[in-house]
């Protein structure tokens, strides 16, 4: 009888130092640990943005847990409640869907736990503590300007035609991207410069959920059996280099791409391998960059001072209402890049090797 205490004594024993182990060992900042949420790894940028922050995190002394939903809202949920469980001391998310996390968001807020928005805002909710992201309207109007000044719409050129995709409805990022564009693009479709010749304008109506590729192509197989059988297409907006990819296909579908029907210009985001790669060889025109080293380690330096008591640096408190509360932001720089400066803004950072662009 005894013996069978002592031995469940020692099973306890044994569950209990399990328990904590994952909060408690290695690491030098008293052995904090974060938990990491991510969208998708169908894209390569979030795949970049959480090694950046494991990579950022680990060289404090943090430990971190590292999670992927593939873009399922559930698993997005479940995800983050597994980690306020296991007891992390805070949290980093890349929200999928940014009006989805106030109920979990409120047990992480029971449990103490600090929480960072990570590129994207989430919304609807007191519990988020601090937002790092890029300056989003910026990236729309890099997109917007750049379509404006290779059609020479300044100088008076046109009409030209084209069509407009927006990103995912329920990503905040979306509207400023969509927004910031409009800014530039707006002006000349009022004066008949521009001619959006299906008259699918707004978010309503131009929108791509999670932001899918093939979405984008069926729609742009659409338009262009629709309208452009006769008359060609001359730029497409299209806020993501997936998208665009999408937007590309459908269009050599139908001819684009050759000496008598060239590609329309075609702009993007993220600076993607492949995109970068279709820059190179003439197809897609522009995308911005968003240095995801940069994010990652401003998101690291936001959680760290607020483990330690401290306030973040953050040069944004206006922008970011998320319809609760205005989210102290830092808002990073994109920068647009096409043929003419790839080799400089992302080879010369080194975020890219010459061989990688060249494979
Ligand atoms: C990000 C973009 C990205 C898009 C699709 C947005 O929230 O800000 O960089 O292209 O999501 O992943």
């Amino acid at each position: 009888m005894k013996r069978i205490l002592s031995l469940i004594v020692l099973i306890a024993m044994v569950f209990t130092m399990a328990a904590c182990g994952s909060k408690t060992t290695g690491g030098k900042k008293g052995e904090k640990l974060v938990g990491i949420a991510m969208p998708t790894k169908s894209s390569q940028r979030w795949i970049d943005d959480g090694n950046n922050m494991v990579k950022e995190f680990e060289k404090l002394g943090y430990k971190t847990d590292l999670q992927y939903a593939e873009d399922v809202v559930e698993n997005q949920i479940s995800q983050i409640e597994n980690m306020i469980t296991k007891g992390v001391d805070a949290l980093v998310i890349a929200s999928i869907d940014g009006e989805s996390l106030s109920d979990v968001l409120k047990k992480a807020a029971d449990a103490k736990i600090p929480v960072i928005a990570y590129d994207r805002l989430i919304r609807k909710t007191p519990n988020v503590n601090y937002y790092a992201t890029f300056d989003n309207f910026k990236v729309g109007v890099q997109q917007g300007s750049y379509i404006e000044k290779a059609l020479g719409l300044k100088e008076g050129k046109g009409p030209f035609n084209i069509e407009l995709f927006g990103g995912s409805p329920d990503d905040n990022n979306a509207y400023f991207f969509y927004d910031g564009a409009m800014s530039v693009l707006k002006p000349y479709i009022d004066s008949g410069k521009l001619v959006v010749k299906s008259g699918q304008m707004g978010m309503d109506k131009v929108s791509t959920l999670r932001w899918d590729g093939a979405t984008a192509q069926a729609r742009m197989d659409n338009l262009l059996s629709a309208y452009y059988t006769t008359d060609k297409i001359h730029a497409v907006l299209s806020p993501y280099d997936g998208i665009s990819i999408g937007i590309l296909s459908s269009l050599k579908g139908v001819g684009y791409g050759t000496q008598g029907q060239p590609m329309p210009v075609v702009t993007g985001q993220d600076a993607e391998l492949p995109s970068v790669k279709s820059i190179i060889a003439g197809e897609q025109t522009q995308t911005v960059f968003k240095d995801t080293r940069q994010l990652a380690k401003k998101a690291v330096e936001m959680v760290d001072a607020v483990l330690n008591g401290k306030e973040p640096e953050v040069n944004d408190t206006k922008t970011y209402n998320n319809g609760v509360k205005v989210v102290p932001s830092y808002l990073l720089e994109p920068v647009s890049v096409d043929k003419s400066n790839y080799e400089e803004v992302l080879v010369g950072s080194g975020y890219y090797t010459k061989e990688q662009l060249e494979k």
